[in-house]
């Protein structure tokens, strides 16, 4: 038995409300990826976190990321840049980053492109689309998103593997739920209309995952209730 209140212990219980999420909505578990949020969290959790086999860590500054990187050598997990991308920071996010979850201009998808090709990489990447009204949300209109993607396609070094959303930070669950259904619906629709390869929808958070795995995500971003709480609030502290 784990140690209560462990990371061991918090870890294997979201990996049971993902599971019983999953059952709910009549899809296996292992539809369901679980990535960590280490933003704020120092290497000594990082290396906590790896030793109970996680490998991916989501974060949502560059230069936190790169201080972070600089203290492992070849045993350093992947890094997935989660949070607003400002595009002179993209140099950063080409070299370090395995994953973008946070494209939403195609300024930042030259630019990310063009540092790629350079380092001779490529990179997963995500279209984080904006669901909900709130005005301060990062985020592409999804009315554009078509538009984008065919964009998107001019850039070798980019793979779209599908899209992320934030819900609208609301205590009425049927907002929430509204946001991560509209994901899904705009990810059918795109593949209907022959957009291929986007298959994962990013969406669900501490407060909210269970919601987003009920309307189809493949992957929730889970930081607090694994690391415990952060110092700053947790909505897109990278947004000043
Ligand atoms: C911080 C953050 C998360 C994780 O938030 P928690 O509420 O701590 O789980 C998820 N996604 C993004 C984009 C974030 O910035």
């Amino acid at each position: 038995m784990p140690i209560p209140d462990s990371m061991e212990s918090r870890l294997a219980a979201i990996r049971e409300r993902i599971a019983a999420a999953c059952a709910r909505a009549g899809r296996a578990p292992g539809e369901v990826t679980l990535l960590p949020v280490s933003k704020t969290f120092g290497v000594e959790a990082l290396r906590q976190a790896m030793a109970l086999g996680l490998r991916r860590f989501g974060e949502n500054k560059t230069q936190e990321m790169r201080q972070k990187a600089a203290q492992f050598g070849t045993d350093a997990p992947q890094w997935v840049m989660i949070g607003h991308l400002q595009t002179n920071k993209a140099r950063d996010a080409a070299r370090l980053a395995a994953e973008v979850q946070s494209l939403d201009r195609i300024e930042l998808a030259r630019e990310l492109d063009q540092r790629l090709q350079k380092e001779g990489r490529a990179l997963d990447v995500l279209v984080q689309v904006k669901t909900s009204p709130e005005p301060s949300k990062f985020g592409l209109d999804p009315a554009c998103l078509p538009d984008f993607l065919r964009q998107l396609a001019a850039f070798q070094a980019l793979r779209p593997r599908g899209l992320m959303t934030l819900a609208v930070q609301s205590d009425d669950p049927q907002a929430v739920r509204a946001c991560f259904r509209s994901l899904r619906i705009l990810r059918e629709r795109l593949r209907e209309d022959g957009f291929q390869g986007l298959e994962r929808l990013s969406m669900g958070m501490s407060g909210d995952f269970e919601l987003a795995i009920e309307e189809g995500s493949t992957e929730v971003r889970i930081g607090s209730a694994l690391f415990g709480a952060r110092s700053y609030p947790a909505r897109e502290p990278g947004a000043a």
